[in-house]
């Protein structure tokens, strides 16, 4: 197992950050020396000047065209889940379902979950998946397992899908130790080209050429499904606050800020619409502060041009609120981060996917979402007699379910 381990990351990471001695002392007496916080720090990307004029964000026109996007999000496949061990069982335990909800996915219910996905909605026009494939044994975490991992899945997802473009994002479950995406300022032997290299190799059907060099640096990349449109997948394990190497600098790591900032200026320019496609919603606890401030500086400055933030990793149902003033919520709302359910029961979930409906595609299209929708795999149901574990439809709108007006 070529691996790499928590031990070796936070030994050198100490020895970057306990230069001098007055930082150990910080590091251990509250009255001593100057501690430096990465959790609250924060650094100040420059943002592209002459934002134009405020477009309002308004209801999209009726009868217009719509997209149907497929959302699937954070398998967490258990690879050494076996029926009827403890705490879990699908389809073939009987009387166990107070129990089923608190561990990970099993491959054949990942497996059939996609394959009903594909039976029930050949209306999906493309296929979004952000990221976290792995499951939550973090202490049997490795380079070359998830390597492996990372091909079966993404071959399992195009098999359901073999007509679909699918456009992936990395999770930060794909770090070997978890969490861990070293920028490239860290010594080689942490450096990322055995993840990066090999989305890119797996990921390739769907990622232009002009775009492998910067996947393979940095798990980014960009893509234009037709014209007018783009797509950003953003690797922000690079704003990950449990990634230890952000500690050492997290000022814009690998320049994948000001990646984002010249791939949204140059949409912009194009006059084309942008979503952004991401695992760790910003503003949440795995989000580093300086990373999900610039982030909302770059939302707001490219309000006009980005029409959504798509993002998952809670396992909830969740959305978060960009304000213009990130410090003051009575200050002008400007965009939404939706974040989107997740195919492991981990924990206590049902298996949930979202459709989302979009303004286009059409000359002038907004690509604003317009409405989503959710189905599941209702465990409960399938660990009853005839154990046939059947999807069904959470809700159909979540503009008439949501408690909000
Ligand atoms: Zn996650």
């Amino acid at each position: 197992m070529i691996g790499t381990n928590y031990e070796a990351e936070a030994v050198y990471v100490l020895s970057q950050i306990l230069l001098d001695p007055k930082d150990i002392c910080a590091l251990l007496l509250s009255d001593c020396g100057t501690f430096f916080d990465p959790l609250v720090a924060t650094w100040n990307q420059t943002i592209p000047p002459n934002k134009p004029p405020l477009i309002p964000k308004k209801p999209v026109q009726a009868g217009k065209p719509t997209l149907r996007v497929l959302h699937i999000s954070d398998p967490h496949i258990d690879m050494d889940y076996q029926i009827g061990s403890e705490v879990s069982s699908i389809l073939s335990i009987p009387n166990a379902n107070l129990l089923i909800r608190i561990c990970d996915a099993p491959y054949w219910m990942v497996d059939n979950l996609l394959q009903q996905i594909a039976q029930r909605h050949k209306d999906i026009d493309y296929v979004i998946v952000t990221g976290d494939f792995e499951s939550h044994a973090i202490w049997d975490y490795a380079r070359d397992t998830h390597q492996r991992m990372i091909r079966n899945v993404s071959q399992l997802i195009k098999s359901h899908f073999p007509d679909k473009q699918i456009y992936f994002a990395l999770g930060n479950h794909e770090g070997v130790p978890l969490d861990s995406f070293a920028p490239s300022f860290t010594p080689e032997e942490f450096h990322m080209d055995w993840l990066y290299g090999t989305v890119a190799d797996e990921w390739k059907p769907y990622v232009p050429a002009d775009q492998d060099k910067i996947i393979r640096f940095n798990g980014c990349y960009m893509v234009k499904p037709w014209p007018g449109f783009r797509i950003i997948s953003l690797n922000n394990g690079l704003g990950d606050s449990l990634n230890l190497f952000l500690f050492i600098n997290q000022t814009d790591p690998d320049g994948t800020m000001t990646w984002l900032s010249d791939q949204l200026l140059d949409a912009e320019k194009a006059g084309d619409k942008v979503h952004i496609v991401a695992h760790i919603p910003p503003g949440t606890p795995e989000a580093l502060e300086g990373w999900s401030l610039n982030y909302y500086k770059l939302a707001i400055r490219f309000e006009n041009t980005i029409a959504a933030h798509i993002m998952a990793h809670v396992h909830s149902e969740g959305f978060s609120v960009i304000y213009e003033d990130p410090e003051d919520f009575n200050s002008r709302p400007v965009d939404v981060v939706f974040s989107a359910p997740c195919m492991t029961p981990y924990s206590r979930y049902n298996p949930t996917y979202r459709i989302y409906t979009i303004d286009g595609r059409y000359d002038g299209s907004t690509y604003q979402v317009i409405d989503f929708e959710e189905w599941i795999m209702n465990l409960t149901v399938a660990n009853q007699p005839p154990y046939d574990p059947t999807v069904e439809q959470l809700y159909p709108s979540i503009l008439k379910a949501s408690p909000f007006p």
